[in-house]
């Protein structure tokens, strides 16, 4: 059997930053089996990566992409006069796509629309969704990677660097693809997934549903959240940093789009002991904030993690931090004791708290935190929720609703569950909560009315 290969032409023009641009794209086009046209007629779509730097430089661009569209006809803009959309526009109305500098992945992912992927023996072997380490029915996507802030217990920006996010559409085709392969639970992750788009400057991408429907989305959080919403599957929105612009996904939880649950990396209560740690969107109102949010989405689910025994760390701060805890009644929480990692600015700091205090401190938190957990899970006695099992046995099914996430948080135990398979979704009547986990009883179908479907 012959597969027709498809061929890209290229015209690289700008300074050597553009052209290793234009070397990264083409070899990643070449290594996944597209030829390189060596004229505009013999290719099946020309990408024209472009220079904005001065006036010349933008009359060569605009002119290369007026001579490629009527030569070929089939256009590609990338590069830095890509973010003169209008300019591009105006001198070629029908260029396929549009996207700024350093932007390969959407590049690549453009030449895929318009032409199609090679036949490859060895990467078609490998599912479309890519090769993943969780079950089929929940996956990690990550939307950006790095981090601008320099918290001082943490060592990540130094190895990973600035925060660089990807691009729109690549996470939602991503997504996609997953939800195409069974995927039933998105987990948005990332350093700082508040911030994510701000390095793109938040910039808009036109995005076509496979099943139909096209939308512009900002790479923003929010239109992010709510474009993934859309894909019918529960999203879960993972290292959320309270910035203002969090209250805005509230409404998204609020209509179902997205699970009302959010993982917010607090740390700590204190002013004194956040300032000191330099964490970002250290503002006083949280506590304000998380009350609103639960105003406006009663069942919202709350996960954290601290740490105690920072340096400086009085017993008042720490009373602070325990009296917060008490008042913001979050469901999950996870605690550390400080510890000094190697790298961080933190270990220089004076007052470093001795290790006795730090595991008294542990202990007296995460009993509050037990007692909090204890009575939330109590509350759902009696309520009908929706379950995704995860793991199946003759003693019965485990399973998770929207309120857990897998692998951290806790389940729901299903003893006549035996015969269902990992990723159903299902009904059950919480009977029983024990410390971190649930006992559900299978509500079947006919119990269970329309109307209650995709109730959390
Ligand atoms: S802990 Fe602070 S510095 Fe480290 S990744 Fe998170 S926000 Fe960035």
């Amino acid at each position: 059997m012959t597969h027709q290969t498809s061929k890209v032409g290229f015209v690289s023009l700008g300074c050597p930053k553009a052209l290793v641009d234009s070397e990264r794209i083409l070899t990643k086009l070449r290594s996944e089996g597209y030829e390189i046209a060596a004229d505009y007629n013999g290719a099946d779509v020309v990408v024209v990566n472009t220079c904005g730097f001065i006036d010349s430089a933008k009359e060569e661009s605009l002119s290369a992409i007026k001579e490629a569209m009527t030569e070929n006809g089939r256009v590609i803009v990338t590069g830095c006069l890509g973010v003169e959309e209008d300019a591009i526009r105006e001198v070629a109305p029908d260029v396929l796509a549009i996207s700024g500098p350093h932007q390969y992945e959407t590049v690549v992912n453009q030449v895929h629309e318009a032409a199609p992927r090679p036949h490859d023996p060895y990467m078609d072997l490998v599912p479309p969704q890519g090769v993943r380490l969780t079950p089929r029915h929940f996956s990690y996507v990550k939307i950006s990677e790095g981090c601008n802030h320099s918290c001082k217990f943490c060592i990540i920006p130094s190895f990973r660097g600035k925060h660089k996010s990807r691009p729109v559409r690549a996470v939602l085709r991503e997504a996609e693809k997953l939800v195409e392969a069974g995927c039933q639970e998105l987990l948005i992750i990332s350093q700082d997934t508040s911030a994510y788009g701000i390095d793109l400057k938040h910039a808009e991408e036109t995005w076509t549903y496979k099943e139909g429907g096209t939308r512009t989305v900002r790479a923003h959080m929010t239109a992010l959240a709510a474009a993934l919403g859309e894909l019918g599957v529960w999203v879960r929105l993972h290292y959320v940093y309270p910035y203002p612009h969090v209250d805005e996904v509230i409404p998204l939880m609020a209509e179902g789009k997205i699970l009302p649950y959010l993982d917010i990396p607090f740390q700590h209560a204190s002013p004194k002991v956040l300032k000191s740690m330099r964490r970002p969107a250290n503002e006083q109102k949280v506590l304000s904030r998380i009350h609103k949010w639960r105003e406006q989405v009663p069942e919202l689910v709350i996960r954290s993690t601290f740490i105690v025994g920072f340096p400086g760390e009085t017993e008042e701060d720490f009373q602070y931090l325990l009296d917060w805890l008490k008042e913001a009644r979050l469901d999950h929480v996870g605690c550390f004791k400080y510890e000094p990692v190697e790298g961080a600015t933190a270990n220089e700091l004076p007052d470093q708290v001795p290790e006795d205090i730090k595991e008294e401190r542990w202990n007296r938190f995460m009993a509050v935190a037990q007692e909090i957990s204890r009575e939330k899970l109590q509350d759902r006695i009696g309520l009908e929720m929706a379950v995704i099992i995860d793991e199946v046995t003759e003693d019965g099914a485990i399973g998770r609703t929207y309120a857990d996430a897998p692998e951290i948080d806790g389940n729901v135990i299903i003893p006549d569950g035996s015969f269902l398979s990992v990723g159903d979704m299902v009904f059950c009547l919480i009977t029983e909560a024990q410390e971190y986990d649930l006992i559900g009883q299978l509500v079947m179908d006919s119990e269970t009315s329309e109307e209650d479907e995709w109730d959390w």
